[in-house]
C-alpha cells in the first residue's frame, strides 16, 4: 500500500475503512440519492481539510465548486464551530493551544474558495483554469465539485457521444491535477435508473465510461433507518460498509 497523505474526517469508521481518511492525490467520487448527505460530506471535507497538523490535519484550503447552489453559508459555520470546538477541547501542549486559538471558524470560512458554476460549460471553464489557481495557491490541498452530474443531465439527451467525450476529458484532467498538484478530488454524483436483464437498478449516473474516472466511490445509502457508507475500490469491488450519522455538528460515526 502506497503512503499517501489523507484528509482524516470526524468519522472515526469512515477513516478507518479508508486507510486512514480520504486519499490526497487522487479521485474520490460521493454517490447517493437526494437527501443522502453528499452535499454534507462535502461541506464536512472543507472544514476536516483545515484542521492544523498537531491534531492530525493538514492545515490546508479547499476549492469548493458548486453547481447545484446548495452551499449553506450557515450550514458551513455550524460544521466550522463544531471542528473548533473539537480541537480546543483537544489541546493540551502550548503548540496545540496556539494552533487552536489561531483555527477559527473565520479563517476556516476565508479558507474555502468558493466557485458557482451554472452550467456544463461554466464548470469545464473552471477545472481548465483550475491548474493555474492550484500553482499559486499551494496550501489548497482539496478541490470539491458538488455536484458533477447535475450540469451534464440536462442538454445532452440526443447528444451521448459528445457528453462522454465531455466527460472522458473531465476525467482526464482531474486525474491529472489531482496527481500534480497533489489535491484530493471530491466529486458528488446524483443516482439514476438503469435496465439491467428486464430490472431496474438505481447506479450512479453518467454511464459506465464515467465510473472509471474515480479511485474510490463512496455509495451513501439507507438501510432501515440507519445511514450507510459502501466503499468501492472499483465499479464492481466493495471494500467495506460503515454506519454514519449527520448531526448538528455535521457528518459523524
Ligand atoms: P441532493 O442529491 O439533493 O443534493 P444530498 O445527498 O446532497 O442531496 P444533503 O443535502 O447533503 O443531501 O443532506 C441533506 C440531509 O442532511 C438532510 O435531509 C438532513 O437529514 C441532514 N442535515 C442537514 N442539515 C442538518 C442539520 N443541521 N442537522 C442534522 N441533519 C442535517
Ligand atoms: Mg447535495
Amino acid at each position: 500500500e502506497e503512503a499517501l497523505t489523507r484528509i482524516v474526517t470526524f468519522s472515526s469508521r469512515l477513516d478507518a475503512a479508508l486507510g486512514g481518511g480520504l486519499p490526497v492525490g487522487k479521485i474520490t467520487e460521493i454517490c447517493g440519492v437526494p437527501g443522502m448527505g453528499k452535499t454534507q460530506l462535502c461541506l464536512q471535507l472543507a472544514v476536516d481539510v483545515q484542521v492544523p497538523p498537531c491534531f492530525g490535519g493538514l492545515g490546508g484550503q479547499v476549492v469548493f465548486i458548486d453547481t447545484e447552489g446548495s452551499f449553506v453559508v450557515q450550514r458551513a459555520v455550524d460544521l466550522a464551530t463544531a471542528a473548533v470546538r473539537h480541537c480546543t477541547l483537544l489541546a493540551e501542549e502550548a503548540e496545540q493551544r496556539d494552533a487552536a486559538a489561531a483555527f477559527t471558524v473565520e479563517t476556516i470560512l476565508s479558507n474555502i474558495f468558493m466557485v458557482r458554476c451554472h452550467d456544463y460549460v461554466e464548470l469545464l471553464a473552471e477545472i481548465y483554469l483550475l491548474p493555474d489557481f492550484l500553482s499559486s495557491h499551494p496550501k489548497v490541498r482539496l478541490v470539491v465539485i458538488d455536484s458533477v452530474a447535475f450540469p451534464f443531465r440536462q442538454h445532452f439527451d440526443e447528444l451521448r457521444a459528445q457528453r462522454t467525450r465531455l466527460l472522458n476529458g473531465l476525467a482526464q484532467q482531474l486525474i491529472s491535477m489531482a496527481t500534480k498538484h497533489d489535491v484530493a478530488v471530491v466529486l458528488s454524483n446524483q443516482m439514476t435508473t438503469r435496465l439491467q436483464g428486464g430490472q431496474s437498478q438505481l447506479v450512479p449516473a453518467l454511464g459506465e465510461s464515467w465510473g472509471h474516472a474515480p479511485t474510490l466511490r463512496l455509495l451513501l445509502r439507507w438501510a432501515g433507518s440507519q445511514r450507510q457508507a459502501t466503499i468501492f475500490k472499483s465499479p464492481d469491488c466493495e471494500e467495506a460498509t460503515v454506519n454514519y450519522q449527520i448531526t448538528t455538528d455535521g457528518f459523524r460515526d
